[in-house]
């Protein structure tokens, strides 16, 4: 498997924001709202550095859009993202495996 995923920026909703890595980061990943920094811990898997990054991007969603403000509540705001995570992120992963492999054929 390819281990070289290490993207240095990604583009949510036109907004560009740059990702850092990090050693010891006391969690996988965190966000700075106003800086546009997605900090990621170094060493991660692939794959958890993939959903780190889309766990990151999916809080990015809920500020930009400004639904951060409605919800109004870290905790209620990471329970909205963990349920994207466990739930419907799986489901795009598998969806776009199979059209990606379409594509090849
Ligand atoms: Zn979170």
């Amino acid at each position: 498997m390819n281990t070289s995923y290490n993207p240095r920026q990604i583009t949510i909703g036109g907004h560009k924001y740059k990702i850092v890595y990090k050693k010891d980061l006391e969690d996988f990943g965190s966000l700075d709202v106003d800086k546009k920094i997605i900090t990621i811990r170094s060493g991660l898997k692939i794959n958890d550095k993939l959903d780190t990054i889309l766990h990151e991007a999916f809080h990015a969603c809920l500020a930009i859009s400004g639904l951060s403000y409605l919800i109004d509540d870290e905790n209620k705001e990471e329970a909205l993202v963990r349920a994207f995570d466990s739930l419907l992120l799986p489901t795009i992963k598998k969806e776009l495996k199979k059209t990606l492999k379409k594509q090849q054929n």
